[in-house]
């Protein structure tokens, strides 16, 4: 009896519980809002969003974006797919959509903007769980001649390749869409250049003077079949439907090898690179294959003889889908999401910001790993695009100068492009030629990394006013600086606004220090007043002399700052994308190492390709651009080529391809 009284004591406390926790729930789940509609801000991967959000007197019935600037393919994923999952679970807390990260929190941004404006609770409706469908009891096989994991540009290209050679093709993508980074390449020859009246590369003086650049690290065969391959890029692209042009501005410093050539861009006006690849990638359906997004590989599959023989992959609800395949291709990518592995080729220094996909997290090269995959190369990572730290959106609301870009942007990423200005590390000493290391973007993310994971950018309020009025030339620059779109930035012959707001409002945020003098800067920024006034004492007298005997700048960039009041902006350095990984073959079959017998073995069945793999590089990104996606290409061929000769018993030659 007393025990029947204690259960129903311990079950009314259970029920009490249940009925606390349900009404916790409630109170979570209730909310009133004004009726109405109300337009939200919010801030993606490329500026400001407007978000239109309806509201009845107790939910949110309808969000409609009604202007954003994110990329096809990639933020506007988020855009298809986000509205409704709020909907669904009057929630704020959803996950943001694996590919399109930036998207999904400028939406999530303005819908917060837009309850707030209803009356409504953004962290009642933010603690909502989101419904999570588990459907981890189900199981399904398929089968396939090839399974590429990774919907990148390589596993896309690999995917094209090996259904071209007759194969049956499953391509596995983890993200919510298949996607291409970067749209810009090296190629060695290509038709587009002659018609250009560029002369193809020089074979001999770019391979040597690549090889000397990676001290002969990189693997020689990797880099001349690279090289080689290259020269049919254009044209398998275009006989798959891309849209190419030659890109004649492309090194503005001019940090190519000899030899070297300008790269090819896809043409970006009807469809963006990733639709170009997305519609190609639709080829595959032809010989019954078949593009699964939202499917992480798990695992590889090997037989008792070691042979791999498919791939386990998961959906986000926990279903389990197994591929059954002949061959298998890894391509996804490097792990630039995951720091401490970045770290580890800078002592522990980890980048401040990732500017590739949030689902690159060296998945492949950890389930090549399990197989007893070797690895290589790591120690080489795309460390990239210098910007200063700081929140810009507000500033993105401004136009500068041609109207091409944002003020916020253009100050963001264009300030970290001038090579007047005066570099500092965190003590106050001037750490290099800033024009040679604005203008080689390896060597700025080799100097950030260096410095700790930051320099800072030293200004007169003379220099940024004439920036704003005049633009870039007035400062002695004559060509604008950086790749592709960034080319845009550094705009030279108009002002760039009221780079002044800016700067003062970064100085607000704390992010960035301003003094009427050196000593009082030092201050404000927590450096050593006598050693940033030396430094800037120093550079004073080399900019009047005209010569800078401690980093050799050229005399034109020498200018001198003499007044205060003066300005030190934070820099730190985004990875694009690690560039080292699986150990591969020159047929781009993953070997283990017999450290024994000194010698690679491969793992049958087992093929990869692109920034997952190593080799290619030294202990840095080559000095030429669009290296790594070009490679991605040839190299996403070259893996499809001996995984159908695996897969079909055909013999098929990479360096034949493309006469097949
Ligand atoms: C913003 C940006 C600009 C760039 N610009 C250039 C440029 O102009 N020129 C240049 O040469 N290089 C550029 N790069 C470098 C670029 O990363 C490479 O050139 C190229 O995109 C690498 O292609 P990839 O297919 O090897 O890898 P990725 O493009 O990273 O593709 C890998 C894919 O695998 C998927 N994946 C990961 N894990 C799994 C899993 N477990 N299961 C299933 N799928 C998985 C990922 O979601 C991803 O879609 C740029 C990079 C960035 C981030």
């Amino acid at each position: 009896m007393k025990g029947a009284n204690k259960m129903r004591k311990v079950l009314s406390i259970i029920l009490c519980l249940v009925l606390l926790m349900g009404m916790v729930v409630f109170a979570h789940a209730e909310q009133r809002f004004t009726p109405g509609t109300y337009t939200g801000i919010g801030y993606g991967h490329n500026g400001r969003m407007e978000v239109e959000v309806t509201f009845s007197e107790d939910a949110i019935t309808d969000i409609n974006i009604v202007s954003h600037n994110e990329t096809a393919g990639i933020g506007e994923v988020a855009i298809e797919q986000l509205p409704g999952i709020i909907i669904d679970n009057q929630s704020l807390g959803v996950d943001a959509i694996s590919s399109a990260t930036d998207a999904s929190h400028g939406i999530l941004q303005a819908v917060e903007d837009a309850v707030t404006q209803a009356g409504g609770d953004v962290e009642a409706l933010k603690a909502v769980e989101v419904k999570k469908v588990d459907n981890s009891a189900s199981f399904t096989t398929m089968d396939a001649d090839i399974c590429v994991i990774g919907g990148g540009v390589s596993g896309s290209i690999a995917a094209i390749q090996a259904s071209d050679l007759g194969a049956k093709v499953v391509l596995l993508e983890k993200a919510a869409s298949t996607g291409v980074r970067g749209g810009a390449f090296f190629c060695a020859d290509s038709h587009l250049a002659r018609e250009a009246g560029f002369e193809p590369v020089d074979m001999e003086v770019f391979f040597k003077a690549y090889m000397e650049d990676t001290s002969w690290r990189a693997d020689g065969t990797l880099v001349r079949d690279w090289l080689e391959m290259s020269k049919d890029t254009v044209d398998f692209l275009e006989e798959h439907g891309c849209q190419l042009y030659k890109t004649l501005e492309t090194y503005s410093g001019g940090h190519s090898y000899p030899g070297g050539l300008g790269m090819t861009q896809y043409e970006t006006a009807e469809r963006t690179e990733i639709e170009q690849i997305a519609d190609a990638l639709k080829s595959i359906e032809a010989n019954g294959g078949a593009v699964y997004c939202d499917t992480c590989a798990t695992a590889l599959l090997q037989d008792e003889n070691g042979v791999v023989v498919g791939v386990r992959a998961v959906h986000p609800d926990g279903s389990i889908v197994q591929v059954n395949a002949k061959s298998v291709i890894i391509a996804t990518g490097g792990y630039n999401a995951d720091f401490e592995w970045i770290s580890k080729s800078y002592n522990g220094v980890m980048p401040t910001a990732n500017f590739g996909l949030a689902s690159n997290l060296g998945d492949g090269i950890i389930m090549a790993r399990g197989l007893g995959a070797a690895e290589v190369g790591e120690q080489a990572v795309m460390l990239r695009m210098p910007r200063l730290v700081g929140d810009f959106n507000a500033y993105n609301d401004f136009d500068s100068g041609d109207g091409r870009v944002k003020l916020g942007k253009r100050f963001q990423y264009a300030v970290p492009l001038l090579p007047m200005t005066l570099w500092v590390n965190s003590t106050g000493e001037r750490i290099c030629d800033e024009e040679e290391v604005c203008y080689n973007r390896n060597y700025t993310g080799n100097i950030v990394m260096s410095q700790g994971g930051y320099v800072y950018v030293l200004m007169s309020e003379k220099m940024l006013k004439t920036l704003g009025e005049e633009g870039a030339g007035a400062l002695n620059m004559t060509q604008p600086q950086g790749m592709g779109y960034i080319n845009n930035y550094t705009l030279l012959e108009q002002g760039w606004g009221d780079v002044m707001m800016v700067a003062d409002g970064l100085v607000e945020q704390g992010v960035a220090y301003k003094g009427n003098t050196i000593e009082e800067l030092a201050e404000a920024a927590g450096m050593k007043p006598e050693i940033l006034a030396a430094t800037l004492k120093t550079y004073n007298e080399a900019c009047a002399a005209g010569e800078d005997t401690s980093f050799f700048k050229k005399p034109e960039f020498l200018i001198g700052m003499e007044e205060g009041p003066y300005y030190l902006f934070t820099e730190n350095v985004c990875v694009l994308t690690s560039l080292g990984g699986i150990h591969v073959s020159r047929y781009m079959e993953v070997q283990s190492m017999d450290s024994e017998a000194r010698t690679y073995n491969e793992i049958p069945g087992l093929y990869a390709c692109g920034t997952c793999t190593g080799g290619l590089y030294g202990d840095h990104y080559a000095n030429a651009e669009g290296v790594a996606h070009s490679y991605a290409i040839t190299s996403g061929r070259t893996a499809a080529c001996y995984a159908v000769n695996n897969a079909l018993g055909t013999n098929y030659n990479h360096l034949e391809l493309a006469s097949q």
